[in-house]
């Protein structure tokens, strides 16, 4: 049997919209997923340029069947509820996407899955990848239940990173070292009318929290600390006591019922160094994970997994195992994973929450930051710049207090 183009390793949304592309180029594509789908995700909260890869797909309709929620805007909220900001979308005059969703991610990842399906990508779930060997001329595949080969590899893993690992390639963050508690809440008093879909994020001295409203009145909470701060700590009780911490929490959850158990994941920031070798491509979580506070992972997951096919098209249509389009796709997606982290590593500042949190910024600031929260990576100078003045005042701030301090306790 004539080996088949690219075998993607995980069907997660990186894995799924590469093989759907490569489809739509007539490739043959074959996806390994040791789960069996739908199976449970965190990362419910999309954002507004997603909605662009959904139309591009043609899975608009499909995201909206499941009874997604529209998402028109983010709050956030200090730890103590007196202060708090919205960032809407819409408002944001260079953002060209106003809205997206929050998901449920297990029927949103089978949706996108079995999409690749239709478009003849063959799926494998249930088959766990254990060895993979890079050839002069394919790649072979090692699974739990058997060999493939194909021309190319693209590993949609996910932060199990199975090929970066291998190849000791991993870079951890030195500073985002977190874990995430986190659950699902019914009952949870969130805003009303055009707000009733935002993500609400709340700023604790030492913590930050989510709550992303989903389908069926269901919200997902969680909270992600330092993970010096958990360690030998009972997820739970440290859930409970950073909740009891925060007078907005406690008040918001104080009638909430949860369901099910809390999990826990530690979500370390790390980054390859390489994504792209011969016959080989990383895309979504298994190129790079970014801290989930501003929800990228799954837009750049989609996104990469959409700039990952095109590369490796390219590569297959020249008949080489590496070609300047994979070089491209590696120096784009670490540039577009460079825009999030510094937007990141500020959040974690106080001078920078401070500054957000003013609602009147000259010459339209804060429209530059809501196209990047909007997932706006095509920068142009307009937005460039505007974001290198805020960076700076960011450290302005830092020094002199331009605006007044914000309370974060309490
Ligand atoms: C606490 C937390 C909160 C988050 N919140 C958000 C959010 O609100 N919004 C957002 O956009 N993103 C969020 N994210 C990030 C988001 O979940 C990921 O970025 C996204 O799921 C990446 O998609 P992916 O396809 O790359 O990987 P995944 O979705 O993880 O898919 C990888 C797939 O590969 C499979 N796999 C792994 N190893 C093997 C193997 N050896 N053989 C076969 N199959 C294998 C796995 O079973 C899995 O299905 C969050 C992440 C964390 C940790």
């Amino acid at each position: 049997m004539s080996p088949r183009d690219v075998i993607v390793i995980g069907g997660g949304p990186a894995g799924s919209t590469v093989a759907t592309f490569l489809r739509e180029a007539g490739k043959s594509v074959l996806v390994l997923e040791r789960e069996h789908f739908p199976r449970f995700h965190i990362g419910e909260s999309l954002l507004p340029y997603n909605t662009r890869l959904f139309r591009e797909m043609g899975i608009l309709d499909g995201v909206r069947a499941l009874g997604s929620v529209r998402k028109l805007g983010a709050r956030f909220t200090t730890s103590n509820g007196e202060r708090s900001t919205r960032v809407r979308f819409s408002d944001g005059h260079f953002n060209e996407e106003g809205e997206s969703f929050q998901v449920e991610r297990a029927p949103f990842d089978a949706m996108l899955l079995r999409h690749a399906e239709a478009k003849g990508a063959e799926i494998l779930e249930g088959v766990r990848v254990s060895d993979y060997a890079i050839e002069r001329d394919h790649v072979r595949v090692i699974t739990d239940k058997g060999t493939h080969e194909a021309r190319f590899l693209i590993d949609a893993t996910g932060v199990a990173n199975f090929t970066g690992r291998r190849e000791g390639l991993s870079k951890i963050h030195p500073t985002l070292r977190k874990v995430a508690i986190f659950g699902h809440f019914q009952d949870v008093p969130l805003p009303e009318g055009e707000e009733a879909g935002d993500i609400v994020i709340v700023r604790l001295q030492r913590e930050w929290a989510w709550l992303i409203p989903l389908p069926e009145g269901r919200v997902s909470v969680g909270i992600v600390s330092d993970r010096s701060a958990v360690s030998g700590a009972d997820p739970s009780a440290h859930f409970e006591g950073v909740v009891a911490s925060s007078t907005y929490l406690r008040g918001i959850l104080g009638r909430s019922r949860r369901m099910g158990e809390l999990r826990v994941l530690t979500d370390y920031s790390y980054r390859n160094r390489t994504f792209a070798s011969e016959r080989l491509l990383r895309v979504g979580d298994a190129a790079g994970f970014i801290d989930p506070i501003f929800s990228s992972g799954v837009y750049l997951a989609m996104l990469s997994g959409r700039d990952g096919a095109r590369a490796v098209i390219s590569a297959l249509e020249r008949n080489r195992p590496m070609v300047p389009a994979m070089r491209r796709y590696g120096k784009r997606l670490g540039a577009q994973m460079n825009r999030y982290q510094k937007l990141i590593e500020l959040f974690h500042t106080r001078p920078f929450i401070e500054l957000l949190f003013e609602e009147e910024s000259p010459f339209r600031l804060r429209c530059a930051v809501n196209s990047l929260l909007a997932g706006r990576l095509d920068v142009p100078w307009a937005v460039r710049w505007r974001l290198r003045l805020f960076y700076f005042l960011v450290r302005v701030q830092a020094r002199f207090g331009l605006v007044p301090p914000l309370p974060l306790s309490g």
